[in-house]
């Protein structure tokens, strides 16, 4: 059988141990000494790697070659390809042996620390991985990277405030890597608060995340569901508006909100205000109507009036509907809400969001991408493109 890739990585490993021996062993500042008796522990060591058994291999490996300066590299290399491995047992135990060694430079000892920080958090051990982290951050030569660390254990936990700690320290040694982030961070608490009642603090936080970023949708969001809960059923449109001006692609996040304000008020103002938003071009009644399905609002009765804009301008649909039911302008009010019905179901089972960085696809909206942690990466699929994959399931 052929050995496998991490195989090969680590008969490389062995060679590169094997020779570092070697001239360390010819090296003029020691003095000539018989060579150890190396070839049987090193084939051993082989055949475990062979048979992938990868903790045995370790072992020999750790007995062959003992951490000094001409082979602490080859032990890094050794606990870096174990993690990526997903051997994380396997590479903590490495960083702790080149940790324990005694009279290890500095930079050696951050760097260990680092990379057995790095273990902890891919071992899930956040306590751990927190406090190398924290040590770290202060003062050392890898702080930078040891912040970064700190921001995304401080993320996946929900720890927003201690995230905003980690992203002020960061913004003095680095432009951010997501700038909109703390703006999050700010929301995140603002939802918190909104969702246990506190009004009032919920509007704090929203204060501060105009500080760090203007016209956040986010936070509009949020100020619109604050005032639904205050009954202000005309700033919640207000606000509704004005991120669908700016935002386009987050209709459909906003359209159920516009509902919650439209039946909770009885403004003639609003009410005729949505009346002429469906009454504008076919284009908008299309958009609006495709929110609509996708914010599960399919049954409302302004999605019969948009539908057959809908579906005329979808090149798919387009064909397909006339072929099976009839020209959508014929089409009786129960067959479009039936078929409102199905492309909801449809379309909420299809990816409608794909994340620009890693490529991830959802069919929920996410401010941070599940997959590789951005913030705002989530794109919307293009809404033909949607439609032209769901016909083809
Ligand atoms: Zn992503």
């Amino acid at each position: 059988m052929l050995p496998d890739f991490f195989a090969v990585e680590v008969i490389a490993l062995f060679l590169a141990a094997a020779a570092g021996w070697y001239f360390a062993r010819r090296s003029p500042s020691r003095p000539l000494t018989p060579p150890k008796p190396l070839n049987l522990e090193y084939f051993e060591g082989l055949n475990f790697v062979l048979n992938e058994e990868s903790d045995k291999a370790l072992e020999v490996f750790l007995r062959l070659v003992e951490v000094d300066d001409d082979t602490i590299e080859t032990h890094f290399a050794l606990g870096a390809l174990y993690r990526r491995r997903g051997e994380v047992t396997l590479s903590i135990r490495v960083h702790e042996n080149i940790i324990a060694r005694p009279g290890l430079q500095t930079g050696h000892r951050e760097h260990a620390l680092f990379a057995l920080g790095e273990d902890y958090f891919r071992a899930g051990l956040f306590d751990r991985a927190e406090e190398l982290f924290k040590r770290l951050a202060n003062g050392s030569g890898r702080s930078l990277g040891a912040l970064r660390y700190l921001l995304r254990l401080y993320e996946q936990q929900g720890e927003w405030m201690d995230a905003i700690g980690a992203y002020e320290r960061l913004k003095y040694l680095v432009s951010p890597e997501y700038p909109t982030a703390i703006a999050h961070y700010y929301c995140e608490l603002a939802e918190q608060q909104r969702q246990a009642g506190n009004l009032a603090a919920a509007r704090e936080w929203l204060h501060r995340v105009r500080a760090e970023q203007k016209h956040f949708p986010r936070s509009a969001l949020l100020r619109a569901d604050i005032a639904l809960a205050e009954a202000d059923a005309e700033l919640a449109v207000r606000l509704c508006r004005r991120v669908v001006e700016l935002h386009p692609h987050l209709l459909p996040l906003v359209l159920p909100r516009f509902m919650l304000a439209l039946r909770a008020t009885q403004s003639e103002a609003i009410a005729s205000a949505f009346q002429a938003w469906l009454q504008a071009a076919p284009a908008r009644r299309a958009d609006i109507a495709y929110a609509a399905i996708v914010a599960g609002l399919e049954t409302e009765p302004f999605v019969v009036e948009c539908l057959r804009d809908f579906i005329r301008l979808d090149p798919n649909l387009g064909e397909l509907v006339p072929a099976l039911a009839g020209e959508p302008a014929t089409l009786a009010v129960p067959q479009l809400t039936s078929l409102a019905g199905a492309l909801g179901r449809i379309f909420r089972r299809t990816q409608r969001y794909r994340c620009v960085e890693c490529g991830l696809g959802s069919a929920t909206h996410f401010w941070q991408c599940p997959g590789c942690r951005s913030w705002d990466g989530l794109s919307p699929v293009a809404r033909l493109e949607v439609v032209s994959r769901a016909s083809n399931l």
